[in-house]
């Protein structure tokens, strides 16, 4: 999608620290770090939020979280959060699917 600043991303029209990349998703370290190790994880495909995942696409959401389990493994990371903000309320800002994900400190639950 021309204007969603993720797939710029994803295409490398805008630069990022990248983790991980392969045929199906892009994994970059965010901008903004909530914890020692932040990253996100996205499908190369748009799909603006959790919302829009269906039969049709579902098998990324399970590929994206075999990439987090993998790329953990090799930064050494036993412990993490995964995160998916869907919606304004929930605090989504970046509409296209990505998965947070947080090590490295103490997390607290509830999530505020
Ligand atoms: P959301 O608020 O939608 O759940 O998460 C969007 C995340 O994208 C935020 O944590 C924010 O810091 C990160 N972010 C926004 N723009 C950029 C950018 O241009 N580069 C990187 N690396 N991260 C970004
Ligand atoms: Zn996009």
């Amino acid at each position: 999608m021309s204007d969603c600043i993720f797939c710029k991303i994803a295409g490398k029209e805008i630069p990022s620290r990248p983790v991980y990349e392969d045929d199906l998703c892009y994994a970059f370290y965010d901008l903004e770090p909530q914890a020692p190790t932040h990253f996100l994880v996205i499908p190369k495909q748009h799909i603006a939020c959790a919302l829009d995942i269906d039969a049709s696409n579902a098998a990324i959401v399970g590929h994206c979280y075999a990439v987090i389990a993998k790329v953990a493994k090799q930064l050494g990371i036993e412990s993490y959060r995964v995160v998916t903000n869907c919606g304004e309320q929930a605090g989504q800002t970046v509409f296209h699917l990505h998965f947070h994900v947080l090590a490295g400190r103490d997390m607290t639950w509830p999530p505020g």
